[in-house]
Formats: structure tokens, C-alpha cells, sequence
């Protein structure tokens, strides 16, 4: 098996296989022939996994998930029109319409949004930890009827890190998956399956893709947790449609045995809530990804210089910065376990002065992009607490340490000294910082 850096350029497609075409092709079209009966019912029994119609899967978005599975060295992969659809057909999956979710405050506001929105209405409950800087604190809320415990490596607006080894180790005693987002991190930064995750989602939006021109997701598994326990009695049950040819029984274990979480998920929540990802935006994903080691190592360069810029604007003008490469900054440790590369290119800032005086900050950056978005190839800032985060409550946004000061910024590939000079000036017209 290659390297990382050769397995994002070239693993999961063969050329040959596709009329020796160098770039993947983008398969436009929403059926396949079926051939022979012999064919169609093989197919329709799940005997072979050729593609019959687009919704299921397609050769472009196929290819996609077999990179996705070589990058994170996963079995199965899917998928998904975004990450949303990644993060909620992986909760749905894993509830079965009972159960509790046990996560913290730090998510994705439209993750956290999608918890009292749809989950609360399908009779699944979440707890929030009281610490999530504590792993103990999650053993401690776990409930009887708690299914999952959901987290992201890596946080959105702060940088802040979670222990996931250390949690998977709790849910594993506790007999059920941990679920990571990982789309802040993106496999070059961490592979989360190697600290014991079960399940990976990304919103490929961010920084797999990487050029702000996509909404894409998907979710992987690496088939080491048990799912054949009583806590998950979806996976052993046998629905009719996943018979065998010769009318046997079978159960989502026996029919996706290289994956039985994504499979599930493909052959219900795909199947009939229909978020199929389109190959065209799965032809994009791929291009991304062929340079994603060095977009991302650029980012975290240019994250760590506007950190220390930043740094040097404390008492004029920022009142404090949060990325585990700032100076003080509680991170630190955890970032050399998981982030030797470097931690991620968002980070956050608390900027001086009144209402007034951050809105004509926002609105003198001439480089930086006002937008609700992360992990583009150009550099983005935003006021998450009254955009990205503003669905979130009071008391929710003050859990997730998000606050009117807070000043989110997502790296881009510019030069830095650009980026510094167009945030200088921002300063300047905002009357902060002399
Ligand atoms: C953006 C994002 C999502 C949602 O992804 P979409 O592709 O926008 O649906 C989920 N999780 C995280 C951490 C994100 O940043």
C-alpha cells in the first residue's frame, strides 16, 4: 500500500478500467443498463455492487469513497451530498429512533441545530458533557440508553482539541461507537481511526475539496466495532429486501460485511431520504484531494504567522487569540499528540471596541472574504456569534465559548504578509490598535 501522498493522487481508480482516461470521469447519467436478468438479479440482490441508478452509487462517486478508504486505511466508505447529510444519516444510523447522543457544545451549529430540530422530534435526546476537556466527564453522562457519543477532533470557532483517544476508550467500555467529525482536521492533518473512532464524517465542503466550489460529505468505518450487540438490534434485524437469491434471511451484518454502518446507511437513509452526492461534485472532491497535503500545510503555515500577528496586537486591538499555536493556550499538549503537522487553519480572536467598531472592521477587509464558510483556498473571516452560531442560544453559544467579540478566521493560500497588511488596515479604520 502507497503512502498518503501518492494514495490522493492515484487510490481507488485504475485507469484501465475507464477506457484508460486520466482524469476520473464524471459519469453523468442516472442509470446503468442491467444487461442480462442473470445481471439485474444479482445486482437487486446485493450479489454484486456494479452500479444500477446514481441515487445508490455511481463509478465517479465510487471512485471518491475508494480514496477516502485508502487515505484513512478504512474498509467502507459513503458518500453524501453534504456534511450535513453526513453527520445526520450517521446519528439517525446509529439511534434507530431511540436512544440518547452524548456530545458537547462544541459542534458545528447546524449539527447542533439538527439535535433539537429532528432528532428531538424522532424521540432521540442528546446530553451535552459537562467538560468536554475531561474525558471522565463523559463516562459520567453516559446514560443506560445512550447510543453514541459524537465529538469533533477539532473546533470550530476555537481550535480547541478533544482527547479522542481517551473517549474512545470510554465508549468502547460503554459497548457503543464514537462518531468524529473530522472536516476541520481532513485526513493529512489526523486520522482519527487511528485514536480509536468508529466512524468518521467530513463535510467535504471544507477542506477536503478546498476551493469554496462544492457541497459535498461522506462517512467512513473501519469495521472494528460490534455492532451485533443488543444496544443495536438494527443491524441483526433481517428486512425483506436484503434476502437472498434463494429467499434466505440476511441481515445488514451478513449483506455490507466490509461495512455494515455505511451500508446501512446507503441502503436505508440514502436509499429513501435520497442525499446522493452528484459526480460532478464528486469530480471536484477528487481534484481537491489531489492536492490536499499541500493546500493544508500551507494553511497551517499561514494560520501559525496571523497567530502570531495577532499575538502581537494584544492590548491593541485583540483582546485574545485561541489556536493551540498561540503562546498560552490550553491546547498545546494534546496539539503535539494529534497535530504535529499543525492544528488546523481556523482559529478565533476576541476584538476590541464597540458593535459599531466590528462592523467597520468586517467591512474594511479587502482580501479576506466575508462569508459563512471554512477551509476555502481563499482566507475567510466572519462574527460567528451573530452568523455562523447565531441559531444557538444564549446560554449554548456561551457553552461553546463563542461570544459578540469573537472573530472567526478560516486560512487561505495567500501570502501572509498580505493577509496581515489588509487585517493592519482593518484595525486602523476600525480605530483599534494605537
Ligand atoms: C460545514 C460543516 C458541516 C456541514 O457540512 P455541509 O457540507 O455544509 O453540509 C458539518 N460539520 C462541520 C465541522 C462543518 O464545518
Amino acid at each position: 500500500m502507497a503512502r498518503f501522498d501518492t494514495n490522493k493522487i492515484h487510490a481507488g481508480y485504475n485507469p484501465a478500467d475507464h477506457n484508460y482516461a486520466v482524469s476520473v470521469p464524471i459519469y453523468a447519467t442516472a442509470a446503468f443498463e442491467l444487461g442480462s436478468v442473470e445481471r439485474s438479479d444479482e445486482m437487486f440482490s446485493f450479489d454484486s455492487w456494479d452500479p444500477l441508478y446514481s441515487r445508490l452509487s455511481n463509478p465517479t462517486t465510487d471512485a471518491l469513497e475508494a480514496r477516502l478508504i485508502e487515505l484513512h486505511g478504512a474498509t467502507a466508505a459513503v458518500s453524501l451530498a453534504s456534511g450535513m447529510a453526513a453527520v445526520t444519516y450517521s446519528l439517525l444510523n446509529i439511534t434507530a429512533g431511540r436512544g440518547r447522543i452524548l456530545t458537547t457544545p462544541r459542534l458545528y451549529g447546524g449539527a447542533l441545530d439538527s439535535l433539537t430540530q429532528i432528532f428531538a422530534e424522532g424521540n432521540v435526546f442528546f446530553d451535552f458533557v459537562e467538560n468536554p476537556d475531561d474525558p471522565e466527564s463523559f463516562r459520567k453522562a453516559l446514560a443506560p440508553d445512550t447510543k453514541v457519543i459524537y465529538v469533533e477532533s477539532l473546533t470550530n470557532p476555537n481550535a480547541t482539541i478533544l482527547d479522542i483517544e481517551a473517549i474512545a476508550k470510554i465508549a468502547h467500555e460503554a459497548r457503543i461507537p464514537l462518531i468524529v467529525d473530522n472536516t476541520l482536521a481532513t485526513p493529512y492533518l489526523l486520522n482519527p481511526f487511528e485514536y480509536g473512532a468508529d466512524i468518521v464524517v467530513y463535510s467535504a465542503t471544507k477542506g477536503l475539496s478546498g476551493h469554496g466550489n462544492v457541497i459535498a460529505g461522506a462517512v467512513l468505518e473501519n469495521k472494528q466495532f460490534r455492532f451485533d450487540s443488543e444496544k443495536f438490534p438494527q443491524f441483526y434485524e433481517t428486512p425483506y429486501f436484503l434476502r437472498g437469491r434463494d429467499g434466505k434471511a440476511r441481515n445488514y451484518l451478513d449483506v455490507f460485511s466490509d461495512g455494515p454502518f455505511t451500508g446501512r446507511i446507503r441502503a436505508v437513509h440514502l436509499n429513501y431520504l435520497g442525499a446522493a452526492l452528484s459526480p460532478f461534485s464528486a469530480y471536484l472532491v477528487l481534484l481537491g484531494i489531489e492536492t490536499l497535503s499541500e493546500r493544508v500545510q500551507k494553511q497551517v503555515d499561514n494560520a501559525k504567522k496571523i497567530v502570531e500577528y495577532l499575538e502581537s496586537k494584544i492590548g491593541k486591538g485583540v483582546l485574545w487569540v485561541k489556536h493551540p499555536s498561540a503562546k498560552e493556550n490550553p491546547y498545546q499538549e494534546l496539539a503535539k499528540k494529534y497535530f504535529p503537522k499543525g492544528a488546523g487553519a481556523v482559529l478565533s480572536f476576541g476584538l476590541a471596541g464597540d458593535a459599531n467598531q466590528r462592523t467597520k472592521f468586517l467591512e474594511a477587509v479587502q482580501i479576506w472574504g466575508f462569508q459563512a464558510n471554512i477551509g476555502d483556498a481563499k482566507s475567510l473571516i466572519i462574527n460567528p456569534s451573530t452568523t455562523t452560531h447565531t441559531e444557538l442560544t444564549p446560554e449554548v453559544q456561551d457553552a461553546a465559548d463563542i461570544h459578540a467579540e469573537t472573530i472567526r478566521l478560516s486560512l487561505g493560500l495567500e501570502d501572509a504578509q498580505d493577509l496581515i497588511e489588509d487585517l493592519e488596515h482593518a484595525f486602523s479604520v476600525a480605530g483599534l490598535g494605537e
